[in-house]
C-alpha cells in the first residue's frame, strides 16, 4: 500500500470519529483543571484511547499522566503524539488545551487505522498524556522517570490566532524575591523602619531601568506580590514574583545573574535582608528552549498545506511572539516539534477571549487539520527508514555541538 493511500485511511479515520472527538474536547472544555487536577480529562482521554484499542497506562508516573500505545509488530520505531488538557485559574480553557489533547488523540486513531491497514509491521504510536504544562512542568518529570528513552519522535500541535511551523519558545525561570526589613509608626518614628517595600519598589525599578541593555530576546516581568499591609506601618515584608525568558540556558544563565544584581542592590540600598527562591534547583530543570527539528517541521508544513493551510512566511515566523513550554525540554530529548495552529480568533492566547474560541465547531475542525497533518508526518516517518534516519541525524548534530 502507497504511502498516499495509507495517509488516506488515516484522515478517513479521524473524520469518522468526528463527533467523538468533539464531545471530547467539550468535556474538557467545560471542565477546566489546573495543574496536577486534571482527572476528569485524564479519564475521558484514557476511556477514549481504550475504547479505541490502545493499550492504556493511567496514572503512568503522576495521578492525571497516562501512556497509551497501538503496535504493529515487535520492532519498529516508537513515534509519540503527545496530548496537553490543564487549564488556567478564572479563565478556563484560555490556551486551548482542550483542543490539544483532541488532537492527540485523534492523529493517534488515524495513525492506528494506518498502520492496520498496511501490509507491514510499521512499529508503535505512543499517545503521552502529559499534565500541568501551565506551571509545574509535568513533562520535565516524564524526561527524568525515562518516558522519552524508548522514543524515536514526539509531536504535539498548539492553537493559537496563526498558522506556524517554525516556533521560538524561551527558555523560562520564575524567581520569588522577599524582602525583610522592620516595622515602625510610619508618621511618629520613621526613622526606626526599614522599608521592604522601597527595597522591592527600588528592585523593580533596577529592572526597568536594565531593560534597555537587555537581548530583543529576553523577557523579564514581574508583580509585586506583597507591598505591606497598612499605610500607616512600615512594611517589614515584601515579595516579588519574576519570570525570566531567553533562547537558551545559557542565556537565561547571563540574565539571571543580571537580575540578581537587581535584587540584592535594592536590599543593600534600603537595608533589608533579601531571599531569592527559585521555582527549579537547577537551570537544566527550567522550561528549555524549544529546538525545532527542522526535517520534520518540513514535511508537517508540506502534509498541512495539502489540507489547505497558509503558512505565515518564514521571516514572520521567526519573529512572532513567542512564550515557554515543557515540550521545549522534550525537544532536547528526541527529536520534536510544536507547530502553531490558526482557530478563529484574533485575541491571543490566556485571555477570556480565546476561551471562548477554543470550544467552537471551528476551532475543532482547525484541531482535525492539525491533528490529520501530525498523523500524515508519523507515517512518513514510520514508513521510510531514510527520513526517519535524516530526523534523527539532525537532532544528533543539534544537541552534540
Ligand atoms: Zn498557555
Ligand atoms: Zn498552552
Amino acid at each position: 500500500m502507497s504511502i498516499e493511500e495509507l495517509k488516506k485511511i488515516a484522515i478517513q479515520a479521524i473524520d469518522d470519529k468526528d463527533r467523538q472527538l468533539f464531545d471530547v474536547n467539550q468535556q474538557i472544555h467545560k471542565n477546566p483543571e489546573l495543574c496536577f487536577e486534571e482527572f476528569k480529562a485524564h479519564d475521558v482521554l484514557t476511556n477514549f484511547l481504550e475504547k479505541e484499542g490502545f493499550q492504556v497506562d493511567r496514572g503512568y508516573f503522576m495521578p492525571t499522566a497516562f501512556r497509551a500505545v497501538f503496535s504493529r509488530g515487535k520492532k519498529g520505531p516508537k513515534m509519540c503524539v503527545l496530548c496537553e488538557y490543564d487549564a488556567l485559574p478564572e479563565i478556563g480553557h484560555a490556551c486551548g488545551h482542550n483542543l490539544i489533547a483532541e488532537a492527540g488523540i485523534a492523529a493517534a486513531i488515524g495513525i492506528k487505522a494506518a498502520m492496520e491497514s498496511s501490509q507491514n509491521d510499521l512499529g508503535h504510536i505512543v499517545v503521552y498524556g502529559t499534565p500541568a504544562e501551565e506551571g509545574g512542568g509535568g513533562k520535565i518529570k516524564m524526561i527524568k522517570e525515562g518516558c522519552f528513552d524508548d522514543i524515536d519522535v514526539a509531536m504535539m500541535v498548539h492553537p493559537c490566532p496563526f498558522d506556524a511551523g517554525f516556533v521560538s519558545i524561551l527558555s523560562l525561570m520564575e524567581m520569588t524575591v522577599t524582602y525583610e526589613g522592620k516595622n515602625a509608626h510610619a508618621s511618629g518614628y520613621p526613622w526606626e523602619g526599614v522599608n521592604a517595600l522601597d527595597a522591592a519598589v527600588q528592585a523593580y525599578v533596577n529592572i526597568s531601568t536594565l531593560r534597555q541593555q537587555f537581548k530583543p530576546s529576553w523577557r523579564v516581568h514581574g508583580v509585586i506580590s506583597n507591598g505591606g499591609v497598612k499605610s500607616n506601618i512600615i512594611p517589614s515584608k515584601s515579595q516579588l514574583i519574576y519570570y525570566i525568558r531567553a533562547p537558551s540556558a545559557t542565556e537565561l544563565k547571563l540574565l539571571k545573574g543580571k537580575c540578581e544584581n537587581c535584587f540584592h542592590s535594592a536590599a543593600q540600598a534600603t537595608g533589608c535582608k533579601v531571599k531569592i527562591e527559585y521555582d527549579v534547583e537547577n537551570i537544566e530543570d527550567c522550561y528549555a528552549a524549544l529546538k525545532n527539528n527542522v526535517h520534520l517541521v518540513h514535511l508537517y508544513k508540506k502534509n498541512a498545506t495539502s489540507l489547505g493551510i497558509k503558512f505565515l512566511p518564514l521571516d514572520e515566523e521567526a519573529n512572532l511572539p513567542s512564550g515557554s513550554t515543557d515540550m521545549g525540554n522534550v525537544s532536547w530529548e528526541v527529536p520534536s516539534i510544536h507547530p502553531l495552529y490558526k482557530i478563529d480568533t484574533e485575541a491571543a492566547n490566556h485571555t477570556p477571549e480565546f476561551t471562548n474560541a477554543t470550544c467552537t465547531e471551528q476551532a475543532h475542525q482547525q484541531t482535525l487539520i492539525a491533528a490529520k497533518s501530525m498523523a500524515m508526518t508519523t507515517l512518513d516517518a514510520l514508513t521510510n527508514a531514510d527520513i526517519l534516519r535524516q530526523i534523527k541525524e539532525e537532532f544528533s548534530k543539534s544537541v552534540n555541538h
